[in-house]
């Protein structure tokens, strides 16, 4: 048995939930450092950080932080950044200035990759970086049964 409360409520990781957060603000802050390969990681950060953590959010920003996730397993990083280039694209052009998005699939499996994986020591080394962002992708479509884009992006483009 585990102590109460020495796991994270909502992705299980060791340490809590406040140790999940304080690991989000140390990467968000190697993330507007605009260093790599943190940098261009920071869409796929949030997203999957706020997928194993939903409950901060609305259902409307999961599914659009879901999105991401599906692109960047589809196409890796340059079918994430096409996104986000859309979505601001497609902001200018809502009155409402919000974009909605469906609700993500539904989370049915425990996560198997957390961000305490990716922090690693709570540094986030930069070397075996990027192997670890995808891990922590494809636990996210994994969690939802969406292996099948784990497939296709092992398979299909880096
Ligand atoms: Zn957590």
């Amino acid at each position: 048995m585990t102590v109460a409360g020495s796991r994270c409520p909502e992705c299980g990781a060791a340490g809590g939930g406040g140790s999940c957060l304080a690991q989000f603000h140390a990467l968000l802050a190697l993330d507007h450092q605009r260093l790599q390969p943190w940098g261009r990681y920071h869409g796929l950060n949030v997203a999957c950080f706020l997928l194993q953590h939903p409950s901060t959010v609305t259902t409307t920003v999961l599914g659009g932080q879901w999105e991401m996730v599906a692109a960047y397993l589809d196409g890796g990083l340059p079918a994430l950044e096409q996104v986000q280039t859309d979505r601001v694209r497609r902001n200018r052009g809502t009155n409402e200035g919000v974009l909605r998005f469906p609700a993500p699939p539904v989370r049915v499996r425990e996560p198997s990759v957390t961000i305490a994986d990716v922090s690693v020591d709570g540094t986030f080394p930069a070397e075996g970086y990027a192997a670890r962002m995808r891990s922590w992708a494809e636990s996210i479509a994994l969690e939802r049964e969406q292996g099948h884009r784990v497939d296709r992006g092992r398979s299909g483009r880096p």
